[in-house]
């Protein structure tokens, strides 16, 4: 299957449609850290480069602001085809270009699943866990407990049997 193919089947995003504008890589607020900008990404889908699509920080590093996908003339969602692209690399057992990222989302997501919410200590200790760096933010991290900024305590979720299935119909679907 083309690589398009393989993205359009997951977001249906009209990659085919980009005539190589820009506009969408104008208004990144990443571009520059970016191993290619999502202009590029767009072009290298059509081209079918899989492999240096799938290896580039440039999927890692997207925030998903969506600001490229307002700017499109052509109505493409580049964020959603970013998203899809992490999805495959993921599936495939591909070492992310970013792994701190990589790992920050993990994280995150397994929070949610346990717990139906994000509790801020407790995502910063099992964060720090995954990636072994367990001072490089300390300061920072003390001027915002001392700030009042992390929460201790999350509120409780009334319906965690949902969250749960959520995630098994959608993370964990096979
Ligand atoms: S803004 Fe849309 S059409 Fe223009 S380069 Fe980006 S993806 Fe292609
Ligand atoms: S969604 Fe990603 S690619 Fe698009 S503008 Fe935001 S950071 Fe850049």
């Amino acid at each position: 299957m083309a690589f398009i193919d393989e993205i359009e089947s997951i977001n249906s995003e009209l990659v085919a449609k980009c005539f190589q504008c820009q506009r969408c890589s104008c208004g990144c607020p990443i571009v520059d850290e970016m191993d290619y900008a999502p202009h590029q990404i767009m072009r290298m889908i059509l081209l079918d480069q899989r492999d240096k699509v799938l290896d580039s920080n440039t999927i890692w590093l997207c925030v998903s602001c969506e600001t490229c996908s307002t700017r499109c003339p052509n109505d493409i969602d580049i964020a959603g085809v970013m998203d899809a692209c992490r999805q495959i690399a993921i599936e495939e057992g591909r070492k992310p270009a970013e792994e701190r990222i990589y790992k920050f989302y993990n994280t995150f997501l397994k929070r949610v699943e346990a717990g139906g919410r994000i509790n801020e200590p407790m995502l910063v200790a099992m964060f720090k866990l995954a990636t072994k760096d367990f001072f490089s933010d300390m300061r920072l991290g003390m001027k915002m407990g001392l700030k009042g900024k992390l929460k201790l305590l999350s509120p409780k979720v009334k319906d965690r049997a949902a969250i749960k299935r959520m995630f098994a119909q959608t993370l964990h679907k096979k």
